[in-house]
C-alpha cells in the first residue's frame, strides 16, 4: 500500500494511494495510518490535491557514511559501527516545497536516501525483527550545508536548517528494501546511482542499532545514508531522487533571501 499524506480543498488527511497517472486516486484514511487503517469514504483524484511529506516525525535519526564509495568521496573508509545524527523534524518539507539555500552556507548539497518509517513504539529491536516495527519506506534528501559541516564538528547547524529534510512522495508498506536501485539527478542530469544492496550497515542493523539507543516512535524517520556522487545545489535547479520501488521525490532549490 502507499501511503500518503495530502492537503485537499476539504483540509489535511492521511489517504492511501491507488492507482497510477491520471487515474491514481487518494482514499482518506480515519485518523492515523498505522496498524490496519480503516477509511472514511472520501476520495479524490490524485491530481486534484497536493502531497505533503507523507509523515509527522517525532524525530529523523540519520546514517552517516553508510556506502563505501560515500564514505571514500569524504576522504576515509566507513566505521565499523553505524555513526549517526538527528535533524530536526523541523527541516521535514513535502514533495515540489523549495529547498532554501542559507545565506551563510556557500555550498548546499544534495545526499539522495532510502528512509524507513518506523510503525509502532520500539526499543531494543533485533536485527532479524526489524520488520516488524517498520511501517514502510519513502524517499529522502538528506540536505547538507557542506561548507558548515566542515567546519562545524558536528552536523547539527550543517544538516538542520528548515526546508533541509525533503520526504516523499509516499510511504510504500509492501517492499523488499534489501537491493533497490537509487538515483539522484539535477536537472536531470544523473548524479547518483547506486542499489541499496550496497549499505555497509544494512536496515536490520540500523534498526537494531538505533533502537537500543533511543525509543523510537510511530511515524519516527531514520534516514539509511547517501551513496557517491554528492554535489552542490545553487537556485533555480530541481533536485529529484528515485528509489526503485518507491517513486521520486522532487524539490526545487531557491536562496533564502
Ligand atoms: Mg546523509
Amino acid at each position: 500500500m502507499r501511503l500518503g499524506r495530502i492537503a485537499s480543498p476539504d483540509g489535511v488527511a492521511f489517504v492511501a494511494i491507488e492507482g497510477d497517472g491520471d487515474s491514481a486516486v487518494a482514499r482518506e484514511i480515519a485518523e492515523h495510518p498505522f496498524g490496519t487503517p480503516t477509511f472514511t469514504g472520501r476520495q479524490w483524484s490524485l491530481s486534484d490535491v497536493r502531497l505533503l511529506a507523507p509523515i509527522l516525525a517525532s524525530k529523523v535519526v540519520c546514517i552517516g557514511k553508510n556506502y563505501e564509495a560515500h564514505a571514500a568521496e569524504m576522504g576515509g573508509a566507513a566505521p565499523d559501527d553505524p555513526v549517526i545524527f538527528i535533524k530536526p523534524n523541523t527541516s521535514i518539507i513535502g514533495p515540489r516545497v523549495p529547498i532554501m539555500r542559507p545565506p551563510n552556507s556557500s555550498r548546499v548539497d544534495y545526499e539522495g536516501e532510502l528512509a524507513i518509517v518506523i510503525g509502532r513504539p520500539c526499543k531494543d529491536v533485533a536485527a532479524a525483527d526489524a520488520a516488524s516495527v517498520i511501517l514502510g519506506y519513502t524517499v529522502a534528501n538528506d540536505v547538507t550545508a557542506r561548507d558548515q559541516q566542515q567546519v562545524d564538528g558536528q552536523w547539527t547547524r550543517a544538516k538542520g536548517y528548515d526546508t533541509f529534510c525533503p520526504l516523499g512522495p509516499w510511504i510504500e508498506t509492501e517492499l523488499d528494501p534489501s537491493d533497490l536501485q537509487i538515483r539522484t539527478e539535477l536537472d536531470g542530469v544523473v548524479k547518483q546511482q547506486s542499489r541499496t544492496g550496497l549499505l555497509v550497515h544494512d536496515v536490520g542493523a540500523i534498526v537494531e542499532w538505533i533502537s537500543a539507543i533511543m525509543t523510537l516512535l510511530p511515524g519516527d524517520v531514520i534516514l539509511t545514508g547517501t551513496p557517491e556522487g554528492i554535489g552542490p545545489m545553487t537556485a533555480g535547479q530541481e533536485v529529484s531522487v528515485t528509489v526503485e520501488g518507491i517513486g521520486t521525490l522532487v524539490n526545487p532549490v531557491v536562496d533564502r533571501s
